[in-house]
């Protein structure tokens, strides 16, 4: 398959707002194909309202796939002032899965979109629907088929060869009608007979070689119980959905173009009172990710990752849980378009939107990940200052928090280096370097270990550099972040790259070959006593680490656990750029 590689780094600034919706159409350039048939057709009078329905099946969590296409099916209703369903496809009589449900619904919500009262099942239309098939079989368009499962394949031909007919296709319509209500009755076994429509077994369109309307299956449903023990088949519960609940446009992705005929055939057999009418656009594809429910759920199931709110996982719980703002997901939707070209888009794209979306609002914080003990000879034993550590370096107005300095302290072990290259600003053997918001210390020796790892260093500091006060015109090269060690409150720091290898995962023939197993590092790290107190919904800024965000599962007041958002600079371009020079 080929896919247009997607790349928008210069793509205008964000301009949403955590809270509200952004009205994304302002003039026809910005429109996609799909929203300029929509405005053709309100101005043309075809429609005075704009009806959509976001249509997911519960059986896994919604992932970065559905998020475009809520946001489309939401957001063309939010710019027209019309309305859209939120409509759960359960036509599979299933067990019931509360959990799935309730997740699809915080998340549409969670994005920003609200169906107010149209909240629906493909099974609250059950009876009109099988109203419907009847009306089929009154007009001579649908039959009883008794040819087994497999049978019916044979009968059915190739993408090569048309199929042909069933003996029992001419059946009268009194006695498919008398088969049809047995059906439903209850007299008949699971497979025993089918209710197909009566088209064309020579079309070349396999979907119109007398597809299957109902089947039997004695199963009760999550929300209808016993009442039915046949039960519709999706493209034609859809379809009669969708005119029952007045869509005007039926959006969904390309795989069901092929099955647009069929969907209008019904219509035209059914004349119903609505004529929606289908538009395909192609799926969104991220980079390094997987967006098929069924092999999310593996992942799950192998313990690849945790649950379906992991956070590495490409689930909308999962990013939620990682800390992306429902605002950036929605800018990267935009950004990345409605087309009809397969498109695969790289995840540089989606992180950037992330750090936009967080870069101007978010408080900075020192916290070392990876710690090195430094001790400062000639700083007093019980001494604590309090330094002044700024919230936002370019807006003064969000104030300041106390951080307390004191004799031992601890650095980025990266930090620091015993042979350093040339252009290394940060600490070295008889270097110097600032430590942000205190003191210049200069390191005067290297402790060792007996496997001749380094341990701690031993520092003297400068006590006229204080930042901001001290008298000293000294300057420095390199400013490094530290947190007082007596001070320093311990947290578990979970750091997350990509969970593929490869950069269209979709395409392996297994999965687990192409795992990145380095997909999460946990760190013990220490962080400056202000974290302590952080609220559980609000991301900061680790100074020169990136963003990061309390653990809204994992985490509590005494053991802290942070996630990484996402780092400071895009870790992807040179990445992807490789891949797509492979491609
Ligand atoms: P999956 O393959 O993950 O199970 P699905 O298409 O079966 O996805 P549904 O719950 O049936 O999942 O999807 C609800 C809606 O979301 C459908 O209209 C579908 O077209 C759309 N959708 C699903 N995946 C994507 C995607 N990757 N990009 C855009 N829209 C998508
Ligand atoms: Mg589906």
């Amino acid at each position: 398959m080929a896919y247009l590689f997607q790349c928008l780094y210069n793509s205008a600034p964000l301009g949403s707002t955590a809270s509200g919706i952004r009205i994304i159409m302002s003039d026809t350039e910005t429109r996609d194909f799909i929203r300029q048939i929509i405005h053709e057709d309100l101005e043309s009078g075809k429609h005075d309202e704009i009806v959509t329905r976001f249509p997911p099946e519960p059986n896994g969590y919604l992932h970065i796939g559905h998020v475009m296409s809520i946001c489309l099916n939401f957001g063309v209703t939010v710019e027209t002032s019309g309305r859209t369903f939120l409509r759960f496809d359960d036509t599979n009589p299933a067990r019931e899965d509360e959990e799935f449900v309730n997740a699809i619904e915080r998340d549409v919500r969670w994005l920003g979109f609200d169906w107010q009262d149209r909240l629906t099942h493909a099974s609250d239309y059950f009876a009109q629907i099988y109203a419907a098939a009847e009306s089929l079989i009154e007009q001579g368009l649908a039959y009883v088929e008794s040819l087994s499962a497999e049978e019916m394949r044979e009968y059915r031909g190739t993408l090569t060869t048309p199929g042909k007919n069933s003996p029992y296709r001419d059946r009268s319509v009194e006695e498919n009608m008398d088969l049809f209500r047995r059906m439903r009755a209850g007299e008949f076994a699971d497979g025993e007979h089918v209710l197909r429509a009566k088209i064309d077994m020579e079309s070349p369109n396999m979907n119109l070689r007398d597809p299957a309307l109902y089947r039997i299956r004695h199963v009760s449903h999550q929300n209808t119980g016993d009442t039915w023990c046949i039960y519709p088949m999706y493209d034609f519960a859809h379809t009669m959905s969708d005119a029952f609940e007045g869509i005007t446009h039926s959006l969904c992705t390309l795989e069901f173009r092929d099955h647009r005929p069929l969907y209008n055939w019904f219509l035209e057999q059914l004349q119903p009172e609505h004529l929606p009418r289908q538009i395909e656009f192609s799926r969104l594809n991220l980079a390094f990710t997987i967006t098929s429910k069924r092999k999310l759920k593996a992942l799950i199931d192998d313990g690849v990752v945790s649950s379906w709110t992991d956070p590495r996982m490409p689930t909308i719980a999962g990013m939620r849980r990682r800390g992306y703002p429902p605002a950036a997901l929605r800018e990267f939707v935009k950004r990345a378009g409605v087309t009809r070209k397969d498109k695969l888009i790289e995840m540089g794209m989606l992180e950037n939107c992330i750090r936009e979306s967080l870069g101007d609002s978010v408080e900075r914080r020192m916290a070392v990940l990876r710690p090195l003990k430094v001790v400062l000879t000639n700083y007093p034993e019980d001494q604590v200052e309090q330094m002044q550590g700024m919230n936002h370096p370019n807006n003064p107005d969000r104030g300041t928090r106390s951080l307390p300095f004191s004799r031992e302290l601890w650095i980025e072990r990266d930090d620091f280096m015993e042979d350093a290259p040339r252009k290394f600003f940060r600490l070295q053997p008889g270097g110097d370097v600032r430590l942000r918001s205190a003191y210049i210390i200069s390191c005067d020796e290297v402790i060792k270990n007996d496997a001749g790892e380094v341990i701690e260093l031993r520092c003297s500091y400068d006590p006229d550099t204080r930042s901001g006060t001290g008298s000293s015109e000294r300057k420095v090269k390199g400013t490094i972040h530290w947190v007082s060690a007596a001070h320093a409150i311990d947290a578990e720091v979970r750091l997350y790259d990509r969970l593929f290898t490869v950069v269209n995962p979709n395409l392996a023939d297994d999965y687990r070959e192409v795992l990145n197993n380095a997909s999460l590092e946990t760190v013990q790290a220490k962080l400056e006593p202000a974290l302590a107190t952080l609220d559980q919904d609000t991301t900061v800024q680790f100074e020169r680490l990136g963003y990061f965000r309390p653990d809204s599962e994992d985490d509590t007041a005494n053991a802290r656990v942070f996630n990484r958002v996402v780092t400071l600079r895009d870790s992807w371009a040179k990445l992807e750029k490789q891949a797509m020079q492979g491609m």
